[in-house]
Order: structure tokens, then C-alpha cells, then sequence
């Protein structure tokens, strides 16, 4: 997977070694040498991850870090903090100005690559993510599109898997106001808690005992319920081959035992917050999809969806598409209801005739709202005499019963029009269905309103 890596330092030699190192493993790299031009570089070239100098003159790369941040454009892109030194305060400064990652001088190629490529591969699912939920908005719908830090870190909870007891009990004593820990020692070679999906972030061990922790992190990526959730790995300092096998087989971080407790919490924190963000999009997406088919105010699916759906159904094999009525239903006068209760309390009515409609038809049949106060049902496999049946009682449901409206101290009457059409034979189609249910419905309303009237087609 190739990527176009920003380096920002103000040394011309450390820039030229990265340069080196990154283009031969076939990255792209773009380069600056002070803050100014690396926000210039960023706002034109739009980079995959930002690899970032601490110390620099002027700007330095918190600040450009926290621009980056702050700047709808680019708070999504990665950073990485190069620092010179290795003291814990500045790696935690810089994860706290919102760097994802940090890297010591000199610059190894293991952990360099590691994290590069973990990163980008993360850009990856999210950059994917963000263009689908601007697709959503395209629809039209509105999803505030909050920037990635803006996310609440309440009730994490994190599993540790690690079977000595003294660390595990340390390690949560760390993590304590950040989260709930829960542990387990992995005794039979796999997690065995319950609800793993609950969790916001895995921490594995790799230095069990009689566990295998890189099998675990294996069987943690491939399973369905815990796929999605960052794992992080507790490595032994300098054993790079484990670090470098765990990052392959999906771990999304490390920390190096000793374990630094401000770093840990800070490792912790960007995962939990990057998991959750994801999250986030995907349920907007859910929602966004949701919003396609169905109608805001009833919750019925919509005309569109209906045409769809019906469009299926219709050119599914013959026999199934022998029998499949349409009732084409529109609240009589309702023109009156908005005049003398309002608009909202007409809005009201519509909500209230869903519900019952929802209520009183099968799981086979699907209603929707087809236009104002114009809804339709599709019944599969049902003739016509059992679509009339069900129609009437309908009918009946909202002419007996006055609907109960917040807005209006008397419960308002309302009657329903229902034009009823059966799809017989093979030649019909969906669109041919619905004008023969709406000319049903002209004759129920010709008829004088509150009836129903069928046509088999
Ligand atoms: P008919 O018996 O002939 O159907 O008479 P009607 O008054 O129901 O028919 P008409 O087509 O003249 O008027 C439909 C009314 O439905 C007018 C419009 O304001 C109202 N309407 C359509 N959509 C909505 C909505 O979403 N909310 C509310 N409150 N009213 C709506
Ligand atoms: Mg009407
Ligand atoms: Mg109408």
C-alpha cells in the first residue's frame, strides 16, 4: 500500500534521511522545513500522514500539529512526532496536541515503517468511511460532520489480556480514571469474557507465560465481534521481531515495557477515540441509509424505496407474482384537518394513521407513504378477497376510533379513500399495479369517501 508522506524538519539532514529511508519502501514523499510551509504543503498536496519535527524554529510542531487539527481540511490526516527526546512529558504533549504516534531520534526502520503503515492503512477505512457519509449528505441529509477530536471518552472500557497478576493489577491501578479495566489471563489459550464486543480497546500482552499473545491478536482481528476494536500490544523493549509480527497480523499500536503510565493512557486515549470515531461514521452511514428509504415524519418507507421494492417483487418468478395486491389509501378532506387544526396537528394525524396501518398488516406486507397523505400497502400473495378484508378493516380502524392529537383538545374524525388492485398475471407491472389502484381510489372518493373500492386487473 503506497502513501504520500509529508516531512517536516528544519535539519536538511534529517529530511534527506527520512527522504531516503521512506522512498525506498515506495512511499511518496513530500518535504518541508519549517511550519509555515509544511500547513502550505498540506492544504495543497493533502498528504496520507504527517511525519513531524518537535523542534523547529518559529512554529513549532505542536502548534502545527494543533493547526492541523484545528482545520476541518486536514484534522483527519495522521501525525506522527518525530522528537529528539526521549522524555515521556514531550511524547505525551504531543499526543495530547493531537499526534497519533511519535517516533524517537534516530529514527529506527522498523518502528518507522510499522507506524507509518498502520496509520495509512486506518486513513485508509476512514477516508473510505468519510466519502460514503458525504454521500449520505448528498442525499441531502444533514449528519454534523464533527471534526475526529471531538469525541467523548466516557465509559470506555478496555480489556487486558495478560496472565501476571502483578502487571495486570498495576497496569489497571494506570488506567483507572480513563476506563474500566477488565483482565484475563487468556488460561486456556483464548479470551474467554463474555461481551467482547462491548469493549473500546484490547490490550495483549505479548510476554505471557504459557499464552501465545501474537496468536491471540490473530484470532482478535479475524472474529466477527472484536474485528473492529484496536488492540494494542505490551512488547518487551528491543524485541522488534514481535512488534514488527504483531503490527503485520493488525495490532494498531505498542508501548515498550517499561510501561510509561502517561504514555500508556495516552496511547489508550487516541485508540479509544479513533475506534469510537469510526464507529460514529458507520452509524451515520446506517442512518444515512435509513434516511434514503424511509419518510421523516411517519417512518414508513418512502415512494422511492416503495418502487424498488415493488419492481422485485413484481419480476420474481411467476408464481409468486401471481397474486400481489396494492391498496392505494388517501385521508379524505384532508385539506380540511390542516385548515381548521393546523399543520402540526395534521402532521399528527399522518404519524397516527401510520402507526395503525404499521400495526394492523403482516410482517409480508410493506407500507409506505407514497406522497402527502397518500400511503400504499403491498400485499404478496394474497388475492383479492383478503386484500378487500383487510382494507375494510383498516377503513374501519380510523373512522371508528377519532385520533387523540396533542395539538387539539377534541379527538379529530378521520376517514380513508382505499383503492384495492390485484396483480394477476404475468403481464402486469408495477407501475401498470399502481394506476390500477389509483383508479380504485378515484372511484372510492367518486363514490363518496370512506369506502373501498377494488379493480382486478
Ligand atoms: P380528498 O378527500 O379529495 O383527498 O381531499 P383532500 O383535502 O385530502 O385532498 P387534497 O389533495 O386537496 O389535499 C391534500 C392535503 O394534504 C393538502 C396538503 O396540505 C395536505 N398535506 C400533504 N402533505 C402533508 C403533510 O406532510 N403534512 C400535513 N400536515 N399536511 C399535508
Ligand atoms: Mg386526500
Ligand atoms: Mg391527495
Amino acid at each position: 500500500m503506497t502513501a504520500r508522506v509529508l516531512v517536516v524538519d528544519d535539519v536538511i539532514q534529517n529530511v534527506k534521511l527520512l527522504e531516503a529511508k521512506l522512498s525506498s519502501e515506495y512511499f511518496d514523499v513530500l518535504t518541508a522545513m519549517n511550519g509555515e510551509d509544511a500547513l502550505e504543503i498540506i492544504d495543497k498536496e493533502h498528504p496520507d500522514i504527517v511525519l513531524l519535527d518537535v523542534m523547529m524554529p518559529g512554529m513549532d510542531g505542536f502548534e502545527v500539529c494543533r493547526r492541523i487539527r484545528s482545520n476541518v481540511k486536514s484534522a483527519h490526516i495522521p501525525v506522527i512526532m518525530v522528537t529528539a527526546l526521549d522524555q515521556p512529558k514531550d511524547r505525551v504533549a504531543g499526543l495530547e496536541a493531537g499526534a497519533d504516534d511519535f517516533l524517537t531520534k534516530p529514527v529506527l526502520d522498523l518502528p518507522l515503517f510499522a507506524r507509518v503503515r498502520s496509520l495509512v492503512r486506518l486513513k485508509v477505512l476512514m477516508d473510505e468511511l468519510r466519502m460514503r457519509e458525504t454521500t449520505g449528505q448528498d442525499f441531502g441529509m444533514s449528519i454534523g460532520s464533527d471534526l475526529n477530536r471531538n469525541i467523548s471518552l466516557t465509559d470506555a472500557k478496555v480489556l487486558l489480556v495478560e496472565d501476571y497478576a502483578r502487571v495486570a493489577e498495576r497496569i489497571s491501578r494506570y488506567m483507572q480514571d480513563l476506563a474500566t479495566v477488565d483482565v484475563d489471563n487468556a488460561e486456556s489459550g483464548e479470551v474467554t469474557v463474555s461481551n467482547l464486543e462491548d469493549y473500546d480497546l484490547i490490550i495483549v500482552s505479548l510476554g505471557m507465560n504459557d499464552v501465545d499473545g501474537l496468536r491471540l491478536c490473530s484470532q482478535l482481528r479475524s472474529a466477527e465481534n472484536t474485528r473492529r476494536i484496536p488492540i494494542l500490544v505490551l512488547v518487551d523493549e528491543g524485541d522488534t521481531t514481535q512488534l514488527v509480527k504483531a503490527m503485520e497480523l493488525g495490532a494498531t499500536d505498542y508501548i515498550s515495557r517499561p510501561i510509561d503510565r502517561n504514555e500508556l493512557l495516552a496511547r489508550a486515549k487516541s485508540q479509544i477515540r479513533q475506534k469510537r470515531y469510526a464507529n460514529r461514521l458507520r452509524q451515520n452511514m446506517q442512518k444515512s441509509v435509513e434516511m434514503a428509504m424511509t419518510d421523516a415524519v411517519t417512518g414508513l418507507y418512502n415512494r422511492h424505496f416503495l418502487s424498488t421494492h415493488l419492481d422485485n417483487i413484481m419480476s420474481k418468478s411467476n408464481d409468486s407474482r401471481k397474486k400481489v395486491s396494492l391498496l392505494m389509501m388517501d385521508l379524505d378532506k384532508f385539506k380540511l384537518v390542516n385548515d381548521t387544526y393546523g399543520h402540526a396537528a395534521g402532521d399528527e394525524v399522518l404519524k397516527e394513521f401510520a402507526r395503525r396501518i404499521s400495526n394492523d398488516i403482516r410482517n409480508i406486507d410493506l407500507a409506505a407513504r407514497f406522497g402527502g397523505e397518500e400511503f400504499v400497502i403491498v400485499m404478496p400473495e394474497t388475492n383479492l378477497e383478503y386484500a378487500y378484508f383487510v382494507a375494510e378493516r383498516l377503513r374501519m380502524s380510523i373512522a371508528n376510533e377519532p385520533f387523540e392529537i396533542s395539538s387539539s383538545e377534541e379527538p379529530i374524525k378521520v376517514t380513508v379513500s382505499i383503492g384495492i388492485a390485484l396483480a394477476g398475471d404475468k403481464n402486469s407491472t408495477s407501475s401498470k399495479l399502481l394506476v390500477a389502484a389509483d383508479l380504485a381510489l378515484y372511484q372510492a372518493k367518486e363514490n363518496g369517501r370512506n369506502q373501498v373500492c377494488s379493480i382486478e386487473q
